[in-house]
């Protein structure tokens, strides 16, 4: 019978923990799996996903892969874990390549016969049936791995194909991340959810300043996530009235600073509002002027209760784009609607701004009343995977 063979990592470290992030992982890959017929299986050190339908195999294997936590499966013929019948089958095994080598794994110590004797027998098992193949012990170009198991099965396979690694969606807690259309954000979502933040998403637009499909990219790019993370709520609220303040009574060079100063009000009030225990942006040091260290310490000042994590902060804007291409959000990131950053863009943002200043430019504003107002705006969107 096929089964898929499941691995997860890190868990290991985990302690007396490891019981919560095992249920949680498999609560997500059962989730991960709904709507498809299958029989799930623990067995210690692995789980064994079974009994389902074979043209679905490819489908259940690509969500697997977007679950965080899991290190690899393998897709393997699943037999009792008894010598006479691992030797059947293995005397049908076609190798492809002109090596190969065997490799046994013993899970369960009382299995008759030790794993290097059983990989010699099956090696000479496999060579008698494949007269023009040789076995390669240590650069094989096909290994097959025979794995018996506690549950007394054992598991035939030549493959292993590498998930996400990461921890449990939902064992680090819940953030918001602070969605722009750009390239950074989606991929700063995904990085901290892959190390197990559950996420609601805050996006701010300018409306009419900026158009409706400019806030179709970021339905669309929240949804994309939605394949990792399963279901986003997306809260929506319009930035125009802040921005026309700033615009109107701050000195143009601190507009992005000023800017950004309230967006992460306005999520810190949205995250103590609503439970949540971190923010998360898409910034990367040095990327552009607001994102210097100075430009940070500014804007993380008027945060204080709450950790900025900032998964891209030391990421090339290429290996960003190379994230953004593996999840799939490149695409969506580079069409060409505008941000409500670059509405008022300030000819020349200053670089290095100092707490001092911002402050004495945020005296022109009633902050408070800009917040408030903007958070009546708020839209909720919850999106979820198909
Ligand atoms: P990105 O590709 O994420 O847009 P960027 O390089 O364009 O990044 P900035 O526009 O400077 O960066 O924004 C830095 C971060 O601020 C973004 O990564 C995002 O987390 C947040 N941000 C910017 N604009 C918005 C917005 N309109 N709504 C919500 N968050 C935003
Ligand atoms: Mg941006």
């Amino acid at each position: 019978m096929k089964a898929i063979l499941l691995r997860f990592g890190e868990l290991y470290l985990k302690g007396d923990n490891r019981y919560i992030f095992e249920s949680m992982l498999i609560s997500n890959i059962k989730a991960k799996l709904a709507g498809l017929v299958y029989k799930f299986e623990k067995t210690f050190g692995r789980y064994v996903v079974s009994e389902y339908d074979i043209q679905k195999e490819d489908e259940i294997v690509d969500r697997l892969k977007k679950v965080f936590g899991l290190y690899s499966i393998s897709l393997a013929q699943q037999v009792d874990a008894d010598a006479e019948t691992i030797k059947n089958l293995v005397s049908t095994i076609k190798i492809k390549t002109s090596n190969f080598k065997v490799v046994v794994k013993r899970a369960d110590k009382t299995f008759p016969i030790s794993s290097m004797d059983f990989a010699k027998e099956l090696g000479g098992i496999i060579l008698s049936k494949n007269p023009d193949v040789s076995v390669e012990l240590y650069n094989p170009q096909t290994t097959i791995n025979i794995d018996i198991r506690l549950n007394k099965k054992a598991y035939i396979f030549d493959d292993i194909i590498k998930c996400q690694g990461g921890l449990p969606l939902g064992s680090a807690g819940k953030g918001l991340l602070l969605l722009s259309g750009g390239i950074d954000s989606p991929v700063a979502g995904y990085m901290v959810a892959k190390r197990g933040l559950k996420i609601e998403a805050l996006h701010f637009h300018s409306y009419p300043y900026t158009s409706e499909e400019a806030k179709d990219k970021v339905l669309a790019l929240a949804k994309q996530l939605c394949e990792y993370v399963d279901e986003i709520k997306l809260h929506v609220i319009s930035f125009t009235k802040v921005q026309e303040a700033i615009h109107v009574h701050c000195r143009n060079e601190f507009m992005i600073t000023i800017m950004r100063r309230i967006m992460m009000r306005i999520a810190q009030k949205i995250c103590l509002r609503d439970g949540l225990g971190a923010i998360v942006t898409g910034e990367s040091l040095g990327q552009v002027a607001s994102q210097t260290m100075q430009s940070m310490t500014v804007t993380g000042a008027v945060v204080d209760t709450l950790p900025i994590f900032r998964p891209c902060l030391a990421l090339d804007k290429e290996e960003i784009m190379e994230i953004a291409k593996s999840i799939g959000t490149y695409q969506t990131s580079i069409l060409p609607y505008e941000d409500c950053c670059t509405v008022f863009l300030p000819k020349n943002p200053v670089i290095k701004p100092t707490l001092e200043k911002c402050e004495k430019e945020e005296g022109f504003l009633n902050i408070e009343q800009l917040v408030d107002e903007a958070l009546q705006t708020e839209e909720i969107v919850t999106l979820k995977r198909d």
